[in-house]
């Protein structure tokens, strides 16, 4: 850079000499052609004083002119304002402004309009994501609270049968139940999304791990009759066991929840080339194709009209998901309505 401040600076100071001499030749000439048709002669000290005036005033006027035509602050100010103008809207939360592209195409400018516009659509698609967020939440909430509502008021009755009250009990404990596990995956997801998420990976031994969850749900499946089967090799991860243990549950109960009582449960561990493999498989219910690309959006439960049979939040999936990539893995399913569903989940080994 210090090089090429010099010869730009020297060019400069040499141009601004020629433009000087030149003004002062220019001045010489003029009022020598005007001596000439007055037929006056002045004196030479009296003729150089008057050509330095005309010079310095020839000087201004072509500056003033030059800087007219070209007007540089303007123009400046000109391109960026619909830049700063756009910037200033989408800092007051406006985020539906778009700069015509089509208008700078290139240049720092081009650049400038792309960014602003990227950064608009993408604020835009957040605050969309964020205000279906509120929606879901609130219906999540919404529903539980008026079946509360409903079976309290249906207690103040007078004589009411000891079983109708037992039901009624029921439900009010289960409802509040599932507000309370709703509240309890949203902290987690919360927590799962942060940048400060708790995340602890220690050598450990993830096939005794799954054999463990396995048998705290035991009241679970045998309850339903299910046949579980266990296949695990031995396996020694470095990973965040509780982290894990979150997807890991999330799929077995969903797997006991939507199959069918004498249905079977399989989860298995297996090594491949690069990756440990966990499999969830189960003869269930099955997911339709359609359903399968949006079971892992969050509050997305497949057929809603199943939801109070199941009591799901729709987000079991999304965190099992969030933990799995958090330690670089991937999760996936494989499914026919009706014959099953067939969840994995590789973990780099
Ligand atoms: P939920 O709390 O509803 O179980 P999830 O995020 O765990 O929420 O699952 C989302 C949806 O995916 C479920 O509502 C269900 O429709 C579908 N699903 C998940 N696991 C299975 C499975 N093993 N068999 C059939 N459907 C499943």
């Amino acid at each position: 850079m210090m090089h090429h401040g010099r010869p730009a600076h020297a060019l400069r100071a040499v141009g601004s000499l020629v433009f000087f001499i030149g003004i002062l030749c220019l001045a010489f000439y003029l009022t020598d052609a005007a001596y000439a048709r007055l037929g006056w002669h002045p004196h030479a000290l009296l003729s150089l004083i008057l050509n330095c005036f005309l010079g310095l005033f020839l000087m201004i006027a072509l500056a003033a002119t030059i800087g007219m035509i070209f007007r540089p602050r303007d123009r400046r100010r000109n391109a960026f304002s619909p830049i700063t103008d756009a910037l200033a809207r989408i800092a007051t939360g406006d985020f539906s402004i778009r700069l015509d592209e089509n208008l700078r195409r290139h240049g720092v400018v081009g650049e400038l309009v792309q960014s602003v516009n990227h950064m608009a659509t993408k604020l835009d698609e957040m605050e969309k994501l964020r205000q279906e967020f509120v929606s879901d939440v609130s219906h999540e909430i919404q529903s539980p609270l008026t079946s509360i509502r409903g079976f309290a008021c249906a207690l103040r009755k007078d004589g009411l049968a000891p079983d109708d009250r037992h039901h009624y009990l029921d439900v009010i404990e289960a409802e509040s139940l599932r507000l309370s596990r709703l509240s309890e995956n949203l902290l987690k997801l919360a927590s799962l999304d942060s940048e400060k998420v708790h995340f602890e990976p220690k050598p450990y031994r993830l096939d005794q791990q799954l054999r463990n969850l396995i048998l705290a749900c035991e009241t679970q499946w045998s309850g339903k009759k299910l046949d579980m089967e266990v296949a695990l090799d031995e396996a020694t991860i470095t990973a965040d066991e509780d982290l894990l243990s979150q997807a890991w549950i999330n799929l077995i109960h969903n797997s006991i929840k939507f199959t069918p009582e004498g249905g079977t449960v399989r989860v298995g561990l297996h090594r491949t080339a690069d990756n440990w493999q966990v499999t969830i498989a189960d003869t269930g219910i099955g997911i339709s194709e359609e359903e399968q690309a949006r079971i892992f959006e969050r509050f997305y439960k497949a057929d809603r009209s199943r939801r109070h049979s199941t009591g799901g939040s729709g987000l079991g999936l999304a965190i099992a998901k969030r933990a799995v990539e958090l330690h670089h893995g991937s999760i996936a399913v494989r499914s026919q309505p009706g014959s099953g569903a067939e969840f994995t989940v590789s973990l780099p080994a």
